[in-house]
């Protein structure tokens, strides 16, 4: 942003930056952690909410599975108590025995066979019909009538039952523990049980005899799953025997075919998709009826094949939970990879297990969780927006008009001004603006005050440099300049009447017998004296470049720019002159007042002459003034 011409941005250095890129940093924070929070507590919600679903259709399940097998224990309950009842009632034994003889006809090796067209309808002498019916007998032993009798009743009973629920059921059969076997069939299988000689059919090698008339209670037994053959179909045997008499004996066995695949069917069809489920028998291994992937296994061991034989699950939760379960009751069982609900379909000795991959669980987790993590964003989003507009009212701007503020500090007055500064602010930024405008002032003043004692200083400063340099080339006696400034002076009228090409001209000024002055006077006249006789030479110095200066002692030197050595040499005469004139009293001189004696020396420079020359030539000059008595000029010989 542009601010009163300041360029103001959130950089990765400022306040403001450093100031998002935390509360980034907390939200994030907070949103991972609540995600795996949510991640946990959703977890065991979705967990619970499935299992509490699989435990009620798994319930129902059982119940509605239950009840076809139900009603086979019911009709194999009233086809035994009917036999039961028939057999007791008084002469009936010898009715039945005409009823064994009209249906049966015996062979030469003593076994018997159905009449033949009874299976397809034709009736008796007396028009009774046993459509549907098969009857096999090989006794061990030759019938007697109490066995004739038996097998005749429950081939009557078989074709009653059969017959009655025709097309639900499979087979129906009454089973007389000598080996007959008299059986309604649903379908045309007559073939199957047509006689063959007495060893055909072995009844003692099958399950369910053996093990129907091999208990002596009198409790259903279901055979292992079979796969039969002439009708490619599952199914299992269900037999159910009459109480055994005192003897431990039974009398009959009330046997159904069941088909299972439609019970199949419906297990590998689960209420909810991906999910699926097996039947086993609970049994210590957990023989299995239904298993979508090993029905193969079960085909090929005849029904043999067990939860623990083919190692499925190895830690084998599933048949330690049966231990103790109601029939119709389901309970969890948490596998590794399953949440499986397991319960005993009533009136069979199978369990339903129905399996819920955990699997299927993570995409509801993960969209929870996406929906938390959308939720942290967005709360990100909007911290932000309003963290960058308080910082950038609030703090940014205020604080870029203080730096402001602060790199004009020193500079006049009028260039920041007060109303840069954040002042109104109510925070601690107006409070820090408040107290840089008080310190600003102060400097402000300050700087003012040092700026007028440097102005003071610099001005005694350069009087004092002025007075020095008057000092440095003054002479102190008598005001003139000194023998330095005589140099110097010397020097740059040389170099002048150089390029100019003038006549430079010098004179030496010398009082005569200021020795006996001085004696005679004292020494304090003589400085008079000296000072008197310096300001007569200033007086006839006024010309520019006329530079008059003590030259050491009493001796003076004049250094002139000149056309005509005549002129500078009567300029001489003059000084002689006035010094006359002035008749200053000297007691011991010849004269009688103070004379000067003048030694004059004028060349051009350009001529090849030096400095030292023309001082030489002008003390010679001198010398032969007072030789030749004193009070006058001489001008040196330069030629
Ligand atoms: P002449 O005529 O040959 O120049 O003789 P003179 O006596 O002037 O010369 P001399 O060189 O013998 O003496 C110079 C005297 O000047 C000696 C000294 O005491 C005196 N003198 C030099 N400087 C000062 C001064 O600053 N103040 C005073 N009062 N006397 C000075
Ligand atoms: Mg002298
Ligand atoms: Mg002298």
């Amino acid at each position: 942003m542009r601010l009163n011409g300041l360029v103001f941005r959130f950089h990765e250095l400022s306040l403001a930056g450093r100031a998002l890129r935390l509360a980034m940093l907390r939200i994030g924070l907070v949103s991972l952690s609540a995600g795996t929070v949510s991640y946990f507590v959703n977890q065991s919600s979705i967990e619970e909410g499935i299992t509490r679903q699989l435990l009620l259709s798994t319930e129902q399940t059982l119940q509605l599975e239950s009840l076809p097998f139900r009603e086979i224990k019911d009709l194999q309950q009233n086809f035994l108590n009917d036999y039961k009842n028939i057999h007791a009632r008084p002469g009936i034994e010898a009715t039945l025995v005409r009823d064994f003889n009209q249906i049966f006809y015996r062979h030469d090796d003593g076994s018997y066979t159905q009449r033949p067209m009874l299976f397809e309808g034709k009736p008796l002498a007396d028009g009774r019909r046993f459509t549907g019916m098969s009857a096999t007998y090989a006794p061990d032993i030759p019938p007697d009538d109490d066995i004739k009798a038996r097998f005749a009743l429950s081939y009557i009973l078989s074709h009653k039952y059969g017959s009655s629920t025709k097309g639900r059921l499979f087979n129906f059969y009454g089973v007389v523990p000598e080996k007959g076997f008299p059986i309604y069939q649903a379908s045309d299988i007559a073939q199957v049980f047509t006689y063959s000689g007495p060893d055909a059919l072995k009844l003692e090698n099958y399950e369910f005899y053996e093990r129907g008339f091999g208990t002596p209670g009198n409790s259903t037994v279901f055979t292992h799953v079979y796969w039969d053959m002439s009708n490619n179909a599952w199914m299992t045997t269900i037999a159910t025997p009459d109480v055994a008499d005192a003897s431990g004996k039974h009398h009959i066995l009330a046997c159904v075919d069941v088909l299972l695949d439609d019970l199949m069917k419906r297990t590998a069809k689960p209420f909810v998709q991906g999910t699926f489920s097996i039947i086993f028998t609970a049994d210590s291994d957990g023989t299995l009826v239904y298993h979508p992937n090993y029905m193969e296994q079960i085909k090929n061991s005849e029904g043999k094949a067990s939860i623990r034989s083919l190692k499925i699950d190895p830690a084998y939760p599933l048949i330690s939970a049966i231990q103790g379960l109601t029939p119709g009751k389901a309970t969890v069982v948490q596998t590794q990879k399953a949440i499986v609900a397991v319960g005993i379909i009533p009136g069979t000795p199978w369990v339903l297990a129905v399996h819920y991959p955990r699997s299927m669980m993570i995409p509801m987790i993960l969209s929870n969780l996406a929906i938390v993590i959308a939720l942290g964003l967005l709360t990100l989003l909007v911290e932000i927006f309003i963290l960058r507009s308080i910082l950038q009212k609030q703090v940014a701007i205020p604080l870029s008009r203080l730096m402001q503020a602060t790199r004009l500090l020193g500079l006049s007055k009028e260039r920041w001004g007060h109303d840069v500064l954040p002042t109104e602010s109510p925070d601690e930024i107006g409070e820090l603006a408040r107290d840089f405008a008080h310190m600003a002032e102060r400097i402000q003043g300050a700087h003012e005050q040092l700026e007028l004692q440097v102005q003071d200083r610099t001005a005694a400063l350069e009087e004092a440099n002025r007075q020095l340099k008057v000092l440095s080339t003054t002479d102190g006696l008598t005001g003139v300049a000194n023998r330095r400034q005589f140099d110097e002076v010397l020097l740059s009228e040389w170099r002048r009447a150089l390029r100019a090409g003038t006549l430079l001209s010098l004179m030496l000024i010398d009082v005569d017998y200021f020795k006996k002055y001085n004696d005679h006077y004292g020494h304090q006249a003589g400085d008079d004296c000296l000072r008197r006789v310096a300001k007569t030479l200033e007086a006839h110095a006024l010309r520019a470049g006329d530079q008059v200066a003590r030259y050491g002692g009493e001796e003076f030197a004049l250094i002139t720019t000149t056309l005509h050595t005549e002129k500078s040499f009567a300029h001489a005469q003059t000084l002689c002159d006035a010094l006359e004139q002035m008749a200053l009293p000297h007691a011991l001189s010849p004269f009688g007042f103070v004379t000067v004696s003048i030694g004059v020396a004028v060349i051009s420079p350009a001529d090849g002459w030096t400095a030292e020359q023309l001082l030489k030539q002008a003390d010679l000059a001198l010398y032969c003034a007072k030789a030749q008595g004193r009070n006058q000029a001489a001008l040196a010989n330069m030629m």
